[in-house]
């Protein structure tokens, strides 16, 4: 991240009602078959080119729009996702997901990005094929790290906490933190909407993922919160623990949900929705002008009030929305931008105290 862009994100960060987060889905396409998953079955070659999405790219810039998340399918499957890539993180706070299978292959289509997030979702090969859907994920998964890792590229690993793997995912914490490698997380979560247009479908109900023991879901959230307070490299904020902790010990959400305020999601079409459970609300091209109008105000209304999902980083934004959560955003950015001023060459230790970038894996 160079100074221009840290001084541009500081400002678009203090920038009042305007959406922080952005998660567009650059492709329908995926070479996984996650069980947990809707994307694969429902796979479409229509996209937009990349020329279309860098137009986009300039529209959530003039929104105010700090950081941007790519995924799909997988990002990084398009042949053209480096040049997307590239002129994304000229402006934005960049993360792009990759199910563990590409990143190793693309590194030169990454070296611009800010964080590259490999799902990571069990340390048992057999029990990460079977979530995924494929043979040898794991040990695709864990190249790609070591690879980004060699080239100096910041990577993350992202598990989606799910009853399949709820036991070990304070195991597996430990071991890629110990290392130096971030974690943040997904939850298992799945469709319910009755929108018959809902925006596209992402998580497939699925009984053996669905989190029934929830005390183990309570005591996870207190021993993370414990390990958060001396490894710096867990990037899940104690709001979002806390309100973790709140929906599975009270079955409480303490939190209002701020689509279409503090983030929003766009398909690999352009279409653009507070998230991808209801229907699309217009156009990426439609920006700014769109998210000045009446209609936005009653979707905003709407989907304040819904408790339809429980996605990670939904909840997440939702949280650190608002004025004080937003200013918390805000400060994290400008500290971000003193720490580039103080020294810009140390862009790795930089990025790794960054916490703002935390979303649910498509
Ligand atoms: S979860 Fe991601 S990697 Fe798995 S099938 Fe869905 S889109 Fe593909
Ligand atoms: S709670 Fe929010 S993010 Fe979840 S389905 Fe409702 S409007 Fe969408």
């Amino acid at each position: 991240m160079d100074l221009g862009k840290a001084a541009s994100v500081a400002v678009r960060s203090l920038m009042p009602n305007k959406p922080h987060h952005a998660q567009w889905l650059i492709t329908r396409k995926c070479n996984y078959r996650c069980v947990g998953c809707n994307v694969w079955g429902e796979q479409d070659k229509n996209e937009l080119s990349a020329g279309e999405i860098k137009k986009g790219l300039d529209l959530l810039k003039e929104l105010g729009v700090v950081e941007i998340v790519f995924s799909g399918g997988d990002p990084l499957l398009r042949e053209d996702a480096g040049e997307i890539i590239e002129y994304a993180s000229k402006y934005f706070v960049t993360t792009v997901y990759d199910n563990g299978s590409m990143a190793a292959k693309k590194v030169d289509a990454l070296r611009t990005v800010d964080f590259v997030a490999i799902s990571i979702d069990s340390l048992d090969a057999a029990k990460m094929d079977a979530i995924k859907g494929v043979k040898g994920s794991l040990e695709k998964a864990l190249n790609s790290v070591e690879v980004l890792r060699k080239e100096g590229i910041n990577v993350a690993v992202t598990p989606t906490i799910s009853q399949k793997n709820l036991y070990e995912i304070l195991d597996m914490t430990k071991y890629f933190t110990a290392q130096g490698i971030p974690v943040w997380y997904c939850l298992y979560s799945f469709d319910v909407s009755t929108d018959v247009n809902q925006l596209f479908r992402i998580g497939k109900a699925n009984d053996e993922f669905l989190i029934t023991d929830k005390q183990a879901m309570v005591d996870l959230c207190d021993s993370l919160l414990e390990l958060k307070k001396k490894n710096k490299n867990i990037l899940m904020t104690n709001q979002l623990l806390k309100a973790l902790r709140s929906l599975y010990a009270e079955d409480k959400r303490i939190w209002k949900c701020r689509a279409l305020q503090n983030f929003l999601i766009i398909d690999h079409l352009g279409r653009i929705g507070g998230c991808h459970s209801h229907n699309f609300a217009g156009s990426v091209f439609d920006l700014p002008k769109l998210w000045k109008t009446k209609k936005f105000d009653e979707l905003r209304r709407l989907y304040h009030e819904c408790t339809q999902c429980t996605y990670l980083c939904y909840i997440f934004y939702s949280l650190h929305g608002g004025p004080g959560g937003n200013l918390s955003l805000a400060r994290q950015q400008w500290r971000n931008a003193n720490l580039l001023l103080q020294n810009h060459n140390r862009q790795h230790s930089l990025l790794s105290e960054q916490p703002n970038s935390i979303q649910t894996a498509p």
